[in-house]
């Protein structure tokens, strides 16, 4: 037995280096255990999160994004660009710098606060103990009092569509591709596949992404994802639903992908091809059997609304248990849980996370959608707002998309929000807080916005909810 600490947490994502973090806030002795080993060998913190993940994707939506608007869009403006071209390894340049700052950031974070990062394999043993491998295959035995599991997420595989990471590859390797394909192809129309595809097909790719599901986002509500379905297509992504993919063959440098429609099969031939169908919980080889921790029939690790796990003084946080596999939500769990074991009493609002999708205009929701809201008998009034009656959307020529507000139809709660639409991720945001603090339609349509903003639009569809709206013709008059 080596070392003692109050807080032992595997995983250094945004759910186990916040959780960290907020434990030495909190005086508690704590270490990190983080196997991912930069090109030296050191350890290499921040996850999936910051190392693969939502950071270096977003990096490199705003770098095609800025190409594509000085390609396509900055005419309209009485600005000619001509000739504009893509350095690719300098826009991964960037992009690696930007993960390096923050990666590095974290190791900062971890000194200033005191967090001890251990580099190595950890394994939960039982007594709230965690065996640590390290990268010479040397064991040492941790003692703790308490446990975080943060092995975060992996991307799935599936079998007829091997990754090879030349031709075939998911989204890791869809963040280092050396040039632009010419045809790209993406299986999985979910967050993953329209972010990463809308990076390549900005830059020149003819992007055709297969979807199994019939329905487009079947997760969003109904109206947002028609409306975002329909901006897309205009945007000349191609989004085949009901497309099932049976196998992908490498053949003379290309990829030959067949896929079903209907029970007919469908061939193309693309440069590459993304495996973007989802993530699964890392939750193999993580506990000895007498752990006491339990999986679910999902393979996430089974935890409460305070992600206890069933062995006392373990927790598991994150991508690796229920819920939407998003960083913040990871990173509110981790805090939740440093603080409960600091003696606080913490807990989380799993009713009030918001989820996007960092495609142009962004697609963001949080809370319930119309169509849950039908199915649970719920009474709910709509207010709508379309960014073409928005001033500043206008002036910045990006006035494509909506804002949905939900409401309570008896006592004006705000049940949801959902927005397609410039800065849509920054706007569903201000919904949040006002949910967070219980807020009515009403509540917000009485708060002053500035103008011209794009927040205006939450602003209107507030008032729309009742009929008030100013800027566009409302459904129902009301007094
Ligand atoms: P992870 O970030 O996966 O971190 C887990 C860490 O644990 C890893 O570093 C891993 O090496 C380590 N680990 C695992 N097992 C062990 C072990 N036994 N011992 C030691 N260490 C171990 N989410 C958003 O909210 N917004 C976005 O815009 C967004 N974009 C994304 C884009 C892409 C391309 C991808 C792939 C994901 C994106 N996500 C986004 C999801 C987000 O990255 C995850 O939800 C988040 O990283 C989960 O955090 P986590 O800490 O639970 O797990
Ligand atoms: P998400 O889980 O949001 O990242 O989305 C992944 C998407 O991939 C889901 O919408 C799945 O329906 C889709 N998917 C999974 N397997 C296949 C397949 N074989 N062919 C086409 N789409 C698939």
């Amino acid at each position: 037995m080596s070392d003692k600490y109050d807080v032992v947490v595997i995983g250094a994502g945004p759910a186990g280096y916040v959780a960290a973090i907020r434990a030495a806030q909190l005086g508690l002795s704590t270490a990190c255990v983080e196997q991912w080993l930069d090109d030296k060998g050191k350890v290499r913190l921040g996850g999936t999160c910051l190392n693969v993940g939502c950071i270096p994707s977003k990096a490199l939506l705003d770098s095609s994004h800025k190409f594509a608007e000085a390609r396509d869009h900055l005419g309209v403006h009485g600005i000619s660009v001509k000739g504009a071209s893509i350095d690719v390894p300098a826009m991964l340049a960037r992009k690696n710098k930007i993960v390096d700052q923050l990666t590095g950031g974290i190791s900062g974070l971890f000194k200033h606060n005191g967090v001890t990062a251990i580099s190595g394999t950890g394994k939960v043993l039982s007594g709230a103990r965690v065996e640590v491998t390290d990268k010479d295959g040397k064991v040492q035995v941790l003692a703790a009092g308490n446990v975080i599991i943060a092995a975060g997420s992996l991307p799935v595989h599936i079998p007829p569509a091997p990754i090879d990471n030349d031709y075939i590859i998911d989204s890791t390797g869809a963040l280092e591709l050396t040039e632009v394909p010419r045809r790209l192809g993406v299986i999985g129309a979910g967050v993953i596949g329209l972010e990463l595809g809308s990076v390549w097909g900005r830059l020149g790719s003819e992007v055709v992404v297969l979807e199994a599901l019939d329905d487009f986002l079947p997760m969003m509500d109904v109206q947002i994802a028609k409306e975002a379905a329909k901006i897309f297509k205009k945007q000349g992504l191609d989004i085949r639903l009901g497309a099932r993919v049976t196998g992908a063959k490498v053949k003379k440098g290309t990829v030959e992908v067949t896929y079903s429609v209907g029970g007919v099969e469908q061939v193309e031939v693309f440069d590459k091809l993304i495996v973007a169908v989802g993530r699964k919980p890392r939750s193999q080889e993580l506990f000895a059997t007498d752990s006491g921790v339990t999986l679910d029939e999902r393979g996430y690790i089974f935890v409460n609304d305070y992600c206890e796990t069933e062995a006392p003084h373990i927790f598991a946080v994150g991508d690796v248990v229920r819920g939407p596999m998003l960083a913040h939500k990871g990173s509110e769990e981790g805090i939740m849980v440093a603080e409960r074991i600091a003696g606080k009493k913490a807990q989380m609002n799993y009713d009030c996370i918001p989820s996007v999708i960092y495609t142009h205009p962004e697609v963001a929701a949080v809370g319930r959608t119309e169509q849950e809201l039908k199915a649970d008998g719920v009474p709910y009034k709509v207010g709508l707002f379309p960014f073409a009656a928005s001033g500043r959307a206008l002036a910045a020529n990006d006035s494509d998309g909506v804002v949905k507000m939900l409401a309570h139809a008896e006592n004006d709660r705000i049940l949801g929000c959902h927005i397609v639409g410039p800065s849509a991720a920054d706007l569903v945001q201000q919904v949040v807080i006002a949910m967070e603090f219980g807020s009515s339609a009403e509540d917000l349509a009485l708060t002053v916005f500035g103008h011209p903003t794009l927040s205006e639009a939450v602003h209107e569809a507030a008032l729309a909810v009742d009929g008030h709206a100013i800027h566009v013709a409302n459904r129902k008059k009301k007094n």
